[in-house]
């Protein structure tokens, strides 16, 4: 069996304007909330998330009800926080201690947090930290980037890592406590935690007279230190306790949240549905790649051209200049020599203009070469039309 006693305080603080903080304890349940927002949003999302970790953890309390809940609050608050634009951006701490029972059917306490408020254990007067904070500033000390008193005054030391309502899924660090009777356990804000150096803690939380006594004392020192923020306090005192049988330490992530969206689709007939669509997009953009090499191709080779071949006038066929990757390609000689040509035809056989057929171009040669046998009546040469065939390409 695990019984404890408890005490509990918040305080507004003295520079704030209103308490943000939201507080519960039990006799088997103890949590504390530090909310976030503009205006009174993160009053409303620390009580939001007090209320779903009371009632998730009514209906099972086990390790495993202790993390829904937070994960419900979770939900609950990105849910508020969605429909009500003047709670968008709202969030919270949560540190909670829930007297768990195992499969064994032992009741041990477990602590569940997400954020930077704190819990402390006391025995014989001393204290130890429980819970790491999620804060920029202590990741790096962990990381090994700061120490732990450049933290302590780090301009980052405020800015979360995690908290509740702030993203989807939440990581919720799990911890099961072992304790003997008479320990005690301080939960708190950062607004006592901020205030008060740890000897402090350490001596006001395990102050004999009693919880109640401890409480209001630890809230007065944290006023009177500054006050700067809202200021809670959760302590418990072990009467009975015992240990888990299967002591939990970890991190647990929840999974994303399902899609809200109504479906009537199995999921294997949706994936198919996904699968046939890539494919036609595929064969979409295999039938453009094709057809833009087509076209390409056939402009590439639909004209032919004349041109010097080592002093023969040669028929090309394509592009003189190439297309993309396409390269003119050598067709046939006429067997008219290149120096048998009037400086006018010689000029256009260099400009290489293009000809639509094969035809065409063998005319062109043709034509060139009577002009020029015309200018020299006594030359003797080739004068017949008749071409060879030999194609090299
Ligand atoms: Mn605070």
């Amino acid at each position: 069996m695990t019984r404890w006693r408890y005490a509990a305080a918040t305080d507004t603080g003295l520079v704030r304007q209103n308490n943000q903080d939201a507080i519960y304890v039990d006799d088997r349940l103890a949590i504390v909330a530090d909310g976030m927002g503009g205006h009174a949003a993160g009053d409303v999302a620390a009580t939001m998330t007090i209320e779903a970790v009371r009632a998730e953890f009514g209906a099972r309390a086990n390790v495993e009800g202790l993390f829904r809940a937070i994960e419900r609050a979770n939900h609950d608050v990105l849910a508020d926080a969605s429909t009500n634009p003047e709670h968008f951006g709202m969030g919270t701490t949560v540190i909670a201690i829930g007297l768990t029972e195992d499969v064994q059917g032992v009741v041990s306490p477990t602590l569940v947090h997400v954020g930077d408020s704190r819990a402390y254990q006391l025995r014989d007067g001393a204290l130890r930290r429980l819970s790491d904070d999620h804060s920029v500033a202590e990741e790096w000390v962990r990381m090994g980037r700061l120490t732990p008193d450049e933290a302590a005054v780090h301009p980052r030391r405020h800015q979360l890592t995690r908290g509740v309502g702030v993203e989807s899924t939440i990581a919720v660090d799990v911890m099961s406590l072992e304790a003997l009777p008479g320990d005690r356990v301080l939960l708190c804000s950062d607004g006592l935690s901020n205030e008060l150096d740890d000897d402090t803690l350490a001596r006001l939380a395990s102050a004999p007279r009693g919880l109640d006594e401890a409480v209001e004392s630890l809230v007065a020192a944290a006023r009177a230190a500054g006050g700067r923020d809202n200021i809670s306090a959760v302590l418990v005192e072990f009467d009975e306790v015992n240990v888990a049988t299967v002591p939990v330490k970890r991190t647990i992530s929840s999974s994303p949240a399902p899609v809200t969206a109504p479906t009537t689709r199995p999921s294997v007939r949706r994936r198919a549905r996904v699968t046939w669509r890539v494919w036609a997009a595929a064969l979409v953009f295999v039938g453009v790649g094709l057809g833009f090499v087509a076209i390409v191709h056939w402009y590439a080779y639909s004209t032919y051209y004349l041109a010097n071949d080592a002093g023969t006038i040669a028929v090309y066929q394509g592009q003189p200049s190439g297309v993309l990757w396409y390269h003119p390609k050598f067709l046939l000689d006429t067997n008219f020599p290149t120096s048998q040509l009037t400086s006018a035809d010689a000029a256009s056989l260099r400009a290489m203009t293009t000809e639509p057929s094969v035809a065409v171009a063998l005319n062109v040669a043709a034509t060139w070469h009577q002009r020029w046998v015309s200018g020299h009546p006594h030359s003797t040469t080739t004068s017949t039309s008749t071409t060879s065939t030999i194609a090299k390409g």
